[in-house]
């Protein structure tokens, strides 16, 4: 059997029979990844608590002969331990490895998005900041080729006030085509230091309301986009 190696995220994990786990891992050289890990539920078991779901791990895999491939040896990269020990912080980070299993291809290398999930796990685990969590999905979707328009209105294109948060045009809209719900001049200030290259500021300075309704803009986008892809996905299937 062939071996390579690769580093990785462990994205989530199911058990297989009695001791074993199938994890699937977003790697950095071969895209979204499903192997075998055996033995993994024995209380001795040499992976240690190396494979669960944020661990970023240095892999080595056996090729498998279907869609599993086997993890023969696994080193830990970082243990982003912050996140472990605090369960909100943990639920945030599994949201993002969620969004980042739905966007990865199995088997196609997606370096930008693996950068920026192990970029952004760093950083929560690093400071509890509210706005980790979606500026990631802003990233991602812009990754997608859905940025969304925040600096203009969608409709127009005038710079504003803008008002309402369009998710089916992706932006914002002016006081004259007001669509949608509708939005906190702080929020587009957010927005837009999110995806202006200020995503730092938007970090370290947002705090109170803003935060959750920001929050909430940028969930129904990206959950927008998902079921739009999703749809797109099934339509082949059945063409
Ligand atoms: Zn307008």
């Amino acid at each position: 059997m062939a071996l390579y190696h690769d580093r990785g995220v462990v994205l989530r994990t199911y058990k297989l029979g009695e001791a074993d786990r199938i994890v699937v891992f977003l790697t950095r050289g071969h895209g979204k990844v499903r192997a075998v890990a055996k033995g993994v539920r024995k209380t001795k078991s040499r992976f240690g608590g190396r494979l669960e779901p944020t661990s970023h791990v240095d892999l080595l895999f056996y090729e498998g002969r279907g869609e599993l491939d086997i993890v023969s040896q696994a080193e830990s990269v970082d243990h982003f331990r912050p996140l472990r020990d605090d369960l909100d912080r943990l639920g945030r980070a599994i949201s993002m490895l969620e969004v980042a299993d739905q966007l990865a291809l199995e088997r196609e290398a997606n370096v930008r998005l693996y950068e920026m999930l192990v970029g952004a796990l760093r950083t929560l685990a690093r400071q509890d900041a509210p706005m980790v969590v979606p500026g990631f999905f802003l990233k991602a979707l812009a990754l997608e080729g859905f940025r969304p328009q925040v600096e203009s209105c969608v409709a127009c294109d005038s710079e504003g006030p803008l008002v309402s948060w369009a998710v089916e045009e992706g932006g914002l809209r002016c006081t004259a085509h007001r669509q949608g719900p509708a939005v906190s001049p702080d929020a587009v200030v957010v927005l837009q230091d999110m995806l202006g290259g200020r995503l730092g500021t938007a970090l370290n300075e947002t705090r109170g309301p803003v935060v959750s309704e920001v929050d909430h803009l940028v969930v129904r986008a990206l959950e927008h986009h998902l079921e739009r892809r999703l749809r797109s996905v099934s339509a082949l299937h059945r063409s």
